[in-house]
């Protein structure tokens, strides 16, 4: 089973600093470092080291070679990502302050540049038992769902950056759809909880997630594992590609959850997003 991810590919450019900036005020930065990052590769990255067959569908810059080399080195499948020669791949300015905390300026660059037919085309041979995933930070999301769901995949959709014109768009092709405690909120407030989806997987950081199966009428909890956080940038990504990889394996929803709980904790130990993410063995291995 392959999960297809039309998803962005982000360069992030981390500051760390005391604390974040108010308005108008000017800050040092103690130090920068560059990442792979994005929530499409995060993503990516999290379900290939989860042990799945993960083909990433998306779009870089001409430039930047040593992303592509750091997602073949995850395991992803990497020759349905388009490099357009006029955009520059997309990136982010990440702002972390001395608890942890993080405020995020993002650049869409290619990832909001693919054509209709790349998508069309890649996306063909996607069918039963296959999963999309997706999140809101490429173009063409609606018809990628639309595609995959038409062929019998499952569609996982993360709405974040939350929007409410792109998930009203594209729900009508999800069938789980995967917020944080801030987007559930936001998703509740436009359009109910009886959400048109098979189920609904909410996180609450340190709290723990749940996963609603709206099909069945249950609701399966998952409490976070203890530990110290240093980075919480690309916990959500690390829960979903993991979960995402649970499903493709055929593991049940609890297992599928609480694997991706521990990865997530072992995620958020670790400075940067995609390159942060632990592999099966470390998982196992935390669990033991
Ligand atoms: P982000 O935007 O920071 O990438 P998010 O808001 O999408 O993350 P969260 O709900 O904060 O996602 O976290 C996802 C999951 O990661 C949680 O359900 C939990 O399992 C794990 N997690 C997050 N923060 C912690 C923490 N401090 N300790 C242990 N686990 C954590």
């Amino acid at each position: 089973m392959t999960i297809y991810n039309l998803g962005s590919i982000n360069i992030d450019h981390v500051y760390r600093l005391a604390n974040l900036p108010r308005s108008g005020e000017t800050i040092h930065s103690r130090d920068l470092d560059h990442g792979l990052g994005g929530k499409g590769a995060n993503q990516s990255v999290a379900a290939a080291r989860a042990g799945a067959r993960v083909v990433h569908l998306g779009a870089m810059g001409a430039a930047d070679d040593w992303v592509l080399q750091r997602l073949v080195a995850a395991g992803v499948e990497t020759d349905r990502i388009a490099r357009l020669p006029d955009q520059v791949t997309g990136h982010a300015i990440i702002l972390i302050d001395a608890e942890g905390e993080n405020s995020i300026i993002v650049h869409g660059g290619a990832n909001q540049d693919l054509s209709a037919e790349t998508v069309r085309r890649d996306l063909t041979g996607i069918g039963p038992g296959d999963i999309l995933m997706m999140q809101n930070e490429t173009n063409l999301q609606a018809e990628a769902a639309a595609q995959a769901s038409a062929a019998g995949a499952t569609v996982i959709y993360s709405a974040a950056p939350f929007e409410i014109g792109a998930l009203r768009k594209v729900l009508p092709h999800v069938s789980i759809l995967a917020v944080n405690e801030g987007e559930a909120a936001e998703t509740f407030a436009a359009l109910g909880e009886d959400l048109p989806v098979q189920g609904l997987l909410i996180t609450r950081g340190p709290e723990g997630a749940e996963y609603r199966d709206l099909t069945a009428g249950m609701v399966h909890r998952q409490p976070a594992f203890a530990v110290t956080a240093l980075d919480t940038t690309g916990a959500g990504d690390c829960f979903a590609g993991w979960f995402a990889a649970g499903l493709a394996r055929g593991e049940d929803v609890p297992t599928a959850l609480r694997h991706a709980a521990a990865a997530a904790a072992l995620q958020v130990t670790r400075h940067g997003a995609g390159d942060a993410m632990p592999d099966r063995a470390e998982v196992l291995e935390f669990l033991a």
